[in-house]
């Protein structure tokens, strides 16, 4: 009800997370209290909202690919030029090579 700021919930560790001053969709927020959790702020009718972002390293460089929560797996993200397909096990995304690389 009150215009306090909205208050994100992390869902790992379920305490609030502050979020800036005037939060702007489009922000990344990470959760203090988890290690590497980062959420995107997003519009949504109107009303602010938020998605987990999964940092996922590229395995051909050291870039870190940025995958929203609900990603399908086999969707298809290009670092330094080269196709990745993202793979989804035991709660981690993944990025794999999508072509052998050639002999
Ligand atoms: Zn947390």
């Amino acid at each position: 009800m009150a215009d306090e700021g909205e208050i994100l919930i992390c869902p790992d560790c379920a305490e609030p997370v502050p979020l800036p001053p005037v939060a702007q969709p489009g922000e990344l927020v990470e959760c203090p209290n988890c290690a590497g959790l980062t959420f995107r702020l997003l519009e949504r009718g109107g009303t602010l909202t938020w998605m987990r972002v999964h940092r996922v390293s590229c395995p051909g460089s050291d870039a870190v690919v940025e995958v929203l929560d609900g990603t399908r797996e086999g969707t298809v993200y290009h670092c330094g030029g080269t196709p990745y397909i993202l793979t989804y096990a035991f709660g981690s995304y993944a990025l794999e090579r999508l072509a052998p690389p050639p002999q």
